[in-house]
């Protein structure tokens, strides 16, 4: 193939009836705050475990949101449930609640 200096970014479409929307669910239901998180990433800013590693909550929220759960339980493992996201959140959404629901739900079905 040609090189013509750049490369093509892969398809980031989403196909909302193809998307595993199962821990979007069922956080959304435990926990509504979830539904006003503005991704605003000031979670992310703050993240004890984000020091270190590379844990980036809001990332990992919009994932989850997109249906894109490939992953989420790795991401999770680096957090050390220190709770500082949920008292920097603007929006009051309960983040270290979210992680225990997100990994309730990957215990439920078994992700
Ligand atoms: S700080 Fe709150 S509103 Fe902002 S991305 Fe994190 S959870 Fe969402
Ligand atoms: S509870 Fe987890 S995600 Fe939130 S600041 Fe602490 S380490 Fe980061």
């Amino acid at each position: 193939m040609k090189n013509f200096g750049f490369s093509l970014s892969k398809d980031r479409q989403i196909d909302f009836d193809k998307s595993d929307k199962r821990i979007m669910d069922f956080v959304k239901i435990e926990e509504p705050t979830f539904n006003i998180c503005i991704a605003c990433g000031t979670c992310t800013a703050t993240c004890s475990a984000g020091n270190f590693t590379e844990m980036n909550l809001r990332k990992m929220i919009t994932l989850i949101k997109r249906g894109e759960i490939t992953g989420v339980r790795a991401e999770l493992s680096k957090c050390m449930l220190c709770g500082k996201c949920s008292l920097a959140c603007p929006r009051g959404v309960n983040t270290r609640n979210v992680i225990f629901k997100i990994n309730q739900a990957l215990e439920k079905y078994s992700l």
